[in-house]
């Protein structure tokens, strides 16, 4: 333990993800170490993130205005939806330039263990999206792991009975990993060659 707020550092560093507690310390002491002007960037960028990035209130996304970029450029195909956990899947797929559609990004994946079922996802969103007609294809892109089957597994039983046509992305994705993860030729790849969910 540490003197006060060299401490509190420690403890709120620590509650990022990925940061253990030996990682927090190094984090903070290397902020202890550095320059004041570089401090300070580092916390007027934290500020202003949370000033001025919200959410995409179509899709989820992250934006700076009501609506994202995707949603509000009218060359998007609006016949595709592509369903993702995380909008960095959103990043990671515009990266494939495999991709013309829209998006919808449900905020997590179906889990059961962590308390997370579809209220606690972007899912009833989701049906209004699909009740004009409009969309005709939903690409389900949940990551390559146990909960991202699961949230898959669950949209389909839930789209099919809508007439819509459900797909799923190509296998060749690293299993168990994050979409995010996977490079732009194998995730374009499977784009191209995605299939129809049973
Ligand atoms: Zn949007």
């Amino acid at each position: 333990m540490y003197e006060g707020v060299v401490q509190d550092l420690i403890d709120e560093l620590g509650r990022l993800p990925g940061v253990g507690p030996k990682s927090a310390q190094r984090i903070a002491f290397h902020l202890l170490q550095a320059e004041p002007t570089d401090v300070r960037r580092l916390a007027d960028v934290l500020i202003e993130v949370k000033a001025r990035v919200k959410f995409c209130s179509v899709c989820f996304n992250v934006s700076e205005d009501e609506q994202c970029r995707i949603c509000r450029d009218p060359r998007r195909d609006p016949a595709v939806l592509c369903v993702v956990e995380e909008y960095k899947d959103v990043v990671a797929i515009e990266r494939t330039r495999e991709f013309r559609g829209r998006y919808h990004v449900l905020g997590g994946a179906i889990s059961p263990i962590d308390g997370i079922g579809p209220d606690q996802l972007h899912v009833k969103e989701l049906m209004p999206r699909l009740a004009s007609g409009e969309v005709t294809e939903v690409i389900l892109a949940t990551d390559p792991n146990l909960e991202g089957e699961a949230t898959a597994t669950y949209l389909t039983r839930l789209l099919l009975p809508m007439g819509l046509r459900v797909t799923r992305l190509a296998s060749g994705l690293p299993v168990g990993g994050d979409l995010e993860y996977a490079d732009e030729v194998t995730l374009g790849r499977a784009f191209a060659g995605r299939r129809s969910a049973e």
